[in-house]
């Protein structure tokens, strides 16, 4: 039973700051994912929290406590790496136990511990073996199982899951959040992988460049997007940003851009009015460009056809607009052929508009 609170947090390391001003509370039993490219701060917050890493500015509370200076055996935490940082000369019993032993639990107690968790995690076969005689999703089970036998107030997590082949990964992102909802602990993950965010997080934060991009749920972040980074950065395949002009006409307000005019729906018309510039960068995910009927200009957009991309349950289209590229979803069954023409129809109520100069979101 935790909250984690983080307040104004900075680190410098020398000239480089690795995390700016990053406010984040974290309630009881959330699963909370950090998410970002390469060097956006993740793994240096996850490391302040944990007591591995100095903090230059700003406060870390668990339950409502400053631990800012309080060593990290003393934080109740336990963390996950992402190379597992099992002792190679131990057994998988010796490892779980590891902590435990230093601590002093009495020898039964322990021994309970590493049971139950060693079932839970499917490992009780594994006990009195070394790690490298252990595959990676084993030895990353001993990892996690070593956390659990401490029954902390938080895990941590960094990037666990980044060593595995894409099957076990996906196995593995299952089991992980059934273990969570089993411990009910509560847990900060990171990761550089937008699916991992998406499939695991109870919520999610947004990082780039040591700052908050946005914080909030998986699909809030997805069609409410804070700016052109998080709108670029969640999705797959990524949206499609498009830079034009509004125009302003007695049938409404539109979007030009060379290839194709839209026309944007009232309510969203009236939210842009106060936007100063004429110059936009338009969004739309390809999931909001489905195939239609062409009809009246100012609806649909007129593509040809280059390269189709059929999955099992959908296809992507890759296409042009006159000079313009997009990617669109079609159906498995869609009558698109490569070269041929076809239109697409944004749906008005996922059409996204960011600022030319800032990228916030406008609406
Ligand atoms: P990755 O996904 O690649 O692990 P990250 O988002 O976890 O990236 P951090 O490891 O937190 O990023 O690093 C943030 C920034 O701080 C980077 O610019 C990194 O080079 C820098 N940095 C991290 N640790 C140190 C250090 N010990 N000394 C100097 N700079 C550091």
């Amino acid at each position: 039973m935790a909250k984690v609170l983080m307040e104004k947090l900075n680190k410098y390391f020398g000239e480089v700051k690795a995390v700016k001003d990053f406010d984040l509370e974290i309630p009881d039993k959330e699963f909370m994912v950090l998410v970002g490219p390469s060097g956006c701060g993740k793994t240096t917050t996850l490391r302040m929290v944990a007591g591995l890493e100095d903090i230059t500015a700003g406060n870390i509370y668990i339950d409502d406590k400053i631990v800012n200076h309080l060593p990290p055996k003393d934080r109740d935490i336990a963390m996950v790496f992402q190379n597992y940082a099992l002792y190679p000369h131990m057994t998988v019993y010796q490892n779980m136990a590891f902590g435990l032993t230093l601590r002093k639990f009495p020898k039964e107690e322990i021994n309970q511990r590493v049971k139950e968790a060693a079932e839970v995690l499917n490992i009780g076969e594994l006990l009195a073996r070394k790690p490298k005689a252990l595959s990676g999703g084993q030895r990353q089970r001993v990892a996690v199982g070593r956390a659990i036998v401490r029954k902390p107030k938080v895990f941590l997590f960094d990037e666990p899951l980044s060593n595995l082949d894409a099957k076990l990964r996906v196995q593995m992102r299952v089991e992980l959040k059934k273990l969570h909802e089993r411990l009910q602990t509560t847990i900060i993950y990171v990761t550089h992988d937008q699916v991992e965010a998406m499939t695991m997080g109870d919520r999610i934060v947004v990082m780039k460049d040591g700052l908050k991009q946005q914080v909030g749920a998986p699909l809030e972040l997805y069609f409410h997007p804070a700016n052109k980074f998080v709108a670029g950065f969640i999705g797959s395949p990524a949206i499609n940003f498009v830079e034009g002009d509004f125009l302003s006409e007695p049938g409404g307000l539109f979007f030009q851009t060379k290839g194709f005019k839209l026309k944007i729906r009232e309510d969203k018309a009236a939210k842009l009015k106060s936007y100063p510039e004429k110059r936009v960068i338009f969004g739309i995910r390809p999931a909001d460009l489905p195939e239609a009927p062409c009809s009246v200009p100012g609806e649909t957009i007129d593509v040809v056809v280059e390269v189709m991309e059929p999955l099992r349950n959908e296809v992507f289209l890759n296409v042009q607009a006159g000079d313009q590229a997009l990617i669109a979803r079609a159906d498995p069954n869609t009558k698109a052929k490569p070269h041929a023409q076809l239109c697409l129809e944004p749906n008005p109520e996922n059409m996204h508009f960011f600022d030319i100069r800032d990228e916030r979101a406008l609406l």
